[in-house]
C-alpha cells in the first residue's frame, strides 16, 4: 500500500532532502529593500529562483509571479489542492552557537539553521511529497500545486499579489503552524486609545508613563515618573500594589523626580494569562496614589477602568464573549505612553468566532467615548476564520494524520494568524507536531528534526493522493 511505499521511498531519499533544504537556508532571504523586478531585494528573490530550480529539476512546471510567489505543478489538470509555503525568513539574532543561521549543520538527527523550521523545510518537504507521488507513479486526477511565498514574516504581501490574480483552490493548506490541523483562526480587533489635555502643575502628579513596544506583546516592563511625592512615601503604595498584582514595584529618587519601575512578565498577546502585564500591574499602581486631580490623571484613570489589571478577557471594557469552538475573546494592553499633556495606548484583542464590529467595535467605542477618551476611528474588527471540522477537506487531513501517527487527531483554535487565515478553505497542517521539542522557531539555533519532516513528507504525499487522486 501507499504509507509502506512512502516509508521506503523517503528513507532512501532523506539525504537528498537534507541537501536541498540546506541549499535554501545557505541564502539569506529576510525581507530586504526593494529592487527593480524584486519587491523584497535579492535574498528572497534568489531564494525562489533557487527553490524553483530544484523543482524544475524534479521535472516539475514552475511559475515565477514577479518574485512575490512561485508555483510548482504536478501536471497541467485542472487544480483542487493548493498547498501554501514560504521561503523568506525573520532576521537573525546574534546567540546562534550550534553554527552560523546560514550555515546549515546536521547534528543528529536536527538540521539547523535559519529557515530550517520556518519554513523552508516544510516547503521541500511538500516538494518532495509531490515528487514520492510522481516517481511511484501515481496518478492523479487533478492537479496539486505547491505555492512558496517570499513575504509571509512582514505581512504576507506576496500571496495578496497571488490571489490579485488567481483564484484559490478547492482546498489549500499551509505547513507553516501546527499539527493536527488549525482549522480556526480567532478575529483580530487592534484598538487604538488616545486622549490630549492641558497641563496641570498641581502635585502630586505624573509626569510620565512608558512602556510596550509590539502590540503582539504583553510588555514585562514599565516605567512610571511621578512629581511631588518621595521615595519613602511611596512605598507602602508600591507593597500594596505588589500584592494586589503580583508584579515587582522599586522606586529612586532622580532630580526632584521619582521614576518606578513595574517589573511583570512577557507573553504573547493571544494568551495574555500566561504573563503578568506591566502596564495595567502600573496603572493599579497609579490609581492608588493620593495624584491631585487633572484632566489627564482621570484619563488614565479611564484606561484602567476600561483594563484593570488580571482581566484578560475584555470583560470591564464590555466586550466579554465566548463561543464553543474558538473559546474566550482575550484583550491585553500592550503599548502604553502618557505625558504631561497626552495619553496613548493600544490593545491586541483576540475575538471569539462570534464577533462582529456590532458587538465588539462598536461597543467598545461606546464605553470608551463615554470615559472621555477616542478609539481611533479607523479601528475594526478583522474577520475570524473558521473551516468546519466535518468538512470533507479537514476530515481527510485528519484521517491522515491518525493514520501516520497512530494519535487521535482533533482539530484546534488558535488566537494568532496563519498564512492560510484568508482563504476560504484554508487551514494549517503541520509540521510541528503534539510533543515535538521546541524548535526555536523565530529564535537562535532554530533546528528542523529531520525524522518529523520526513514523515510529514509521508503525510502530504497521503493528503494528494487521497484529495487528487
Ligand atoms: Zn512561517
Amino acid at each position: 500500500m501507499l504509507k509502506n511505499q512512502l516509508a521506503e521511498y523517503f528513507a532512501i531519499h532523506r539525504q537528498d532532502m537534507i541537501d536541498d533544504i540546506s541549499a535554501l537556508i545557505a541564502i539569506q532571504s529576510d525581507r530586504q529593500d526593494p529592487l527593480p523586478g524584486k519587491p523584497y531585494g535579492e535574498g528572497p528573490a534568489a531564494c525562489l529562483d533557487k527553490a524553483l530550480a530544484i523543482a524544475s529539476r524534479m521535472g516539475f512546471a514552475t511559475k515565477n509571479y514577479d518574485y512575490y510567489v512561485g508555483a510548482v505543478d504536478f501536471s497541467d489538470a485542472e487544480t483542487e489542492l493548493d498547498i501554501l509555503a514560504h521561503l523568506d525568513v525573520v532576521p537573525v539574532g546574534d546567540g546562534w552557537t550550534v553554527t552560523e543561521p546560514f550555515t546549515p549543520k546536521l547534528v543528529g538527527t536536527k538540521l539547523y539553521g535559519r529557515g530550517s523550521n520556518d519554513d523552508k523545510g516544510p516547503a521541500v518537504a511538500a516538494l518532495y511529497a509531490m515528487k514520492a507521488l510522481k516517481d511511484l507513479g501515481v496518478e492523479l486526477k487533478k492537479n496539486v500545486r505547491l505555492i512558496v511565498g517570499c513575504d509571509e514574516e512582514c505581512g504576507s504581501s506576496d500571496i495578496a499579489h497571488y490571489y490579485a490574480i488567481e483564484k484559490e483552490a478547492p482546498c489549500t493548506f499551509s505547513p507553516d503552524a501546527e499539527f493536527p490541523v488549525i482549522n480556526t483562526e480567532k478575529g483580530a480587533f487592534q484598538g487604538r486609545y488616545s486622549a490630549s489635555f492641558a497641563e496641570d502643575k498641581a502635585l502630586p502628579r505624573i509626569v510620565s508613563v512608558d512602556a510596550g513596544t509590539k502590540i503582539n506583546i504583553v510588555p514585562d516592563k514599565c516605567i512610571s515618573v511621578i512629581e511631588g511625592m518621595t521615595a519613602a512615601e511611596l512605598a507602602s503604595y508600591l507593597e500594596e500594589a505588589a500584592a494586589a498584582t503580583g508584579a515587582a514595584f522599586t522606586a529612586a529618587e532622580k532630580d526632584g523626580l521619582v521614576e518606578i519601575t513595574c517589573k511583570g512578565y512577557s507573553a504573547h498577546a493571544s494568551t495574555p494569562d500566561r504573563g503578568n502585564n506591566a502596564i495595567t500591574a502600573s496603572l493599579t499602581l497609579l490609581s492608588m496614589l493620593p495624584i491631585a486631580d487633572s484632566e489627564g490623571y482621570r484619563a488614565l484613570l479611564a484606561m484602567d477602568r476600561l483594563f484593570p489589571h488580571g482581566d484578560w478577557y475584555g470583560e470591564a471594557a464590555g466586550i466579554a464573549m465566548c463561543d464553543e469552538i474558538s473559546g474566550k475573546l482575550t484583550n491585553t494592553l500592550d503599548i502604553f505612553h502618557y505625558t504631561l499633556t497626552s495619553l496613548e495606548g493600544a490593545t491586541d484583542c483576540r475575538a471569539s468566532l462570534c464577533a462582529t464590529d456590532e458587538n465588539l467595535t462598536d461597543v467598545i467605542r461606546k464605553n470608551t467615548e463615554d470615559l472621555g477618551l477616542t478609539l481611533d476611528p479607523a479601528c475594526a474588527l478583522r474577520e475570524p476564520h473558521h473551516v468546519p471540522a466535518e468538512s470533507p477537506f479537514v476530515q481527510t487531513l485528519l484521517k491522515v494524520y491518525e493514520q501516520y501517527t497512530g494519535k487521535k487527531g482533533e482539530p484546534i483554535a488558535i488566537g494568532g494568524g496563519t498564512y492560510a487565515h484568508h482563504l476560504k478553505n484554508g487551514v494549517a497542517f503541520g509540521c510541528t507536531f503534539p510533543w515535538s521539542e521546541d524548535n526555536h522557531m523565530h529564535g537562535d539555533n532554530e533546528f528542523v528534526e529531520m525524522d518529523e519532516l520526513l514523515l510529514c513528507a509521508q503525510m502530504f504525499a497521503q493528503v494528494i493522493a487521497d484529495i487528487c487522486g
